[in-house]
């Protein structure tokens, strides 16, 4: 048998991994299975706002030739205007990159920037794209923590301990996945600090900043720190709920870039283009804030299944849980003494085959200082509801 590559050795993607295979077989075998495993919102019955429908079927035949290796010049602009709205300082066309998703960027910007061995201070918990996509660069992630008991917030003191000289840079997921947290501003001005400090350049995940609970603010980092380097990433897969578009791009702002721009040049070449049919609909989406805050305001989905499932949980001896700020995850834990789960994929695995409810226990967040498990509130409030109460049931038969 052939050896895979030594990067992939600690490559783990759990959202689909084994967990989500037991269910594909139970539900080939005829048990119907609540999949929570994955934010994917159309699956749950979310649809395209109009905006994106009409800008798509109005403008197809542009999209028929590779384009730009930035990406189309009508995207690049309406970007360019959405970061600068977001206080940005001096974004240029082409800072931006425009690909196939956040993911791609990822995987872009960690392989333009690590070389074997240089370390990249990712969250714990994390979206585990980030840390994977440092494994598979070669680099390493170094995992700082973020505190429960401080709202999800980053731990400074933390960051500062885990630096060291091959660390390059620090990513922040902010609003987060899987907790929902948004980082609050005066924790991002002392980050910003610990870069300009350590000269370590900032990458910024920012796919959920539209996606905020009412009265919620957020600030960018890289409007708080022009100065510093920072590359900021954003798409419409979730705020336009066009997952399968693959939509997203990345924007560097602050000094001393311009090796890792030409390095991600290159990189972008290499493959000819991003997708150029989901570039047609970043303009109007990025003009169209209306159809994402209808879904988080009282009446709308997002706002009426994140009650549902908070509602749900509140009680539950021995879960406890910080409620979201923003997208539509929660992170709750359990605790471990109050029950006779051996880790927390037992307690999935469990809970999937009594309750029929797939849910991604911590570890696949590359969390584990205790037993956690992230909860996808997409589902209808009705069905969040009923959840929640097998959740109780199931909770309470395990009881020691
Ligand atoms: N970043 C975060 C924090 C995410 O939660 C996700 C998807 O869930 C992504 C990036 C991937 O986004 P995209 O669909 O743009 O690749």
């Amino acid at each position: 048998m052939f050896s895979q590559s030594t990067r992939m050795i600690h490559v783990h993607s759990d959202i689909r991994g084994p967990l989500f295979v037991e269910a594909l077989r139970m539900q080939a075998a005829g048990t119907p299975v609540l999949k929570l495993n994955t934010g994917n919102p159309a699956s749950f019955g979310f649809s395209m706002p109009q905006s994106v429908r009409q800008a798509l079927s109005a403008h197809m035949d542009d999209a028929v030739a590779y384009c730009g290796v930035h990406g189309m010049s009508d995207a690049l602009s309406a970007i360019r205007q959405y970061h600068t709205s977001r206080g940005l300082q001096n974004v240029k066309e082409d800072d931006i990159f425009i690909g196939n998703g956040v993911s791609e960027m990822a995987s872009m910007i960690t392989t333009a920037l690590l070389s074997d061995g240089d370390e990249l201070l990712v969250p714990a918990p994390c979206y585990s794209l980030w840390s994977n996509s440092a494994y598979i660069s070669g680099g390493k992630p170094v995992f700082y923590r973020c505190a429960p008991e401080d709202d999800w917030n980053p731990d400074l003191e933390d960051i500062e301990r885990k630096i060291t000289s091959r660390t390059k840079a620090l990513l922040l997921i902010n609003p987060n996945n899987p907790t929902g947290a948004v980082y609050k501003k005066e924790i991002l001005l002392a980050i910003a600090d610990i870069a300009r400090r350590h000269k370590l350049i900032l990458l910024s995940d920012e796919i959920y900043d539209r996606l905020l609970l009412p009265g919620v603010e957020y600030t960018s980092i890289a409007a708080l720190a022009p100065d510093v380097p920072c590359v900021t990433f954003n798409g419409l897969s979730k705020s336009h709920i066009i997952c399968g578009f693959r939509c997203g791009w990345m924007v560097f702002t602050g000094s001393d870039l311009e090796e890792i721009k030409a390095a991600v040049s290159s990189l972008a070449a290499l493959r000819l283009c991003g997708n150029a049919l989901t570039q047609l609909v970043i303009s109007a989406a990025l003009d169209d804030f209306a159809s994402t805050k209808a879904m988080l305001v009282p009446g709308g989905r997002l706002y009426e299944q994140r009650a549902a499932t908070l509602n749900g949980l509140t009680g539950i001896d021995g879960l406890t849980f910080v409620p979201n700020k923003a997208a539509f995850y929660l992170f709750p834990s359990i605790d471990a003494k109050q029950f006779d789960f051996e880790s927390g994929y037992d307690f999935a695995l469990k809970f999937l085959h009594e309750k029929q409810i797939l849910v991604i226990p911590g570890t696949g967040f590359d969390w584990d200082e205790d037993l956690r498990f992230r909860i996808v509130m997409l589902p209808e409030p009705k069905l969040l509801t009923s959840a929640m109460n097998d959740l109780r049931e199931f909770l309470d038969v395990h009881r020691i």
